[in-house]
């Protein structure tokens, strides 16, 4: 019976690691990019705008396109191309001047060749969500202290708060401080599980997919928070408000935290008095 559940389980691993095997194979055959010094600027900036894009697209059509008004949460603010580009700006040159020498360390340091073999597809899964739960709380300590403690805020996070109705090119408008922390956590916490180097890209994309999702200022039916149930998830409802009152809605993601340390504000009761 148990050798009968140990071969299942065994054909089961073998089966979720062959799905991810023949992406993981061509990830493997771009040896020439993955192996570059310039891979995980490129890909962290590529992303990034891909994500910001479809939202930048939106906010240039909003005015004409009287459909999109249920869906934008200040149906009255549209960035202005004065706003977006020095955001766009400070994304490239935080990139290249501070992100591209830390991104070359870690390249010149970490000589290992990339595994033959795929992660299964739960493994997989699981350490993603891990990663996301622990960046989530990481980053809820950075952000209350960086509001809690005024030279901190001044300093360090005030920049990313000078735009009070985000867009999606706001996200990464922030401070270098603030750029570096939530490059530390992020890469702390795959380093922390021993994820698989595929684990590793999927949480880069999946992190800063939300990250951009949480500023677009756009609330969609199918916007992460609505897809998680139960109200785990605060998503772009949520950052919304911590962006306009600077008091509540701490953590990026998850409603855990706020809940536990009073300072959650649901995104519900604004939406009703909106309406
Ligand atoms: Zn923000
Ligand atoms: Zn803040």
């Amino acid at each position: 019976m148990n050798g009968g559940n140990g071969s299942e389980l065994q054909a089961f691993c073998d089966s979720s690691r062959r799905f991810l095997q023949p992406f993981w194979d061509c990830v493997r055959n771009q040896e020439a990019l993955t192996e570059s010094p310039f891979f995980l600027v490129i890909f962290g900036i590529t992303t990034y705008v891909v994500f910001c894009l479809p939202f930048v697209v939106l906010d240039v059509l909003y005015p004409w396109v009287p459909a999109l008004r249920r869906y934008k949460i200040h149906p009255n603010f549209s960035p202005t191309v004065g706003q977006l580009l020095p955001c766009l700006w400070q994304t490239l040159y935080q990139h290249v001047l501070f992100v591209f020498p830390v991104t070359l360390l870690h390249w010149a340091s970490s000589p290992d060749p990339l595994p033959t073999e795929a992660p299964e597809l739960l493994e997989l899964v699981c350490h993603v969500v891990v990663c996301l739960l622990l960046f989530d709380a990481e980053f809820f300590v950075w952000h209350v202290l960086h509001h809690k403690v005024p030279w901190l805020y001044q300093n360090f996070h005030k920049v990313h708060h000078r735009n009070s109705a985000s867009f999606a090119l706001a996200t990464q408008y922030m401070s270098v401080w603030e750029l570096f922390s939530l490059g530390f956590f992020d890469m702390l916490n795959v380093k922390l599980l021993g994820c698989h180097p595929l684990t590793v890209l999927v949480f880069h994309v999946v992190n800063i997919w939300l990250s951009v999702e949480d500023h677009s200022g756009y609330d969609f039916p199918w916007s992460t928070h609505r897809l998680v149930p139960f109200g785990w998830y605060g998503g772009v409802a949520h950052h919304d408000l911590h962006h306009s009152h600077f008091t509540c809605n701490f953590a990026p993601y998850f409603t855990h935290w706020d809940k536990l340390l009073g300072t959650l504000r649901p995104a519900l009761a604004k939406f009703l008095c909106a309406c």
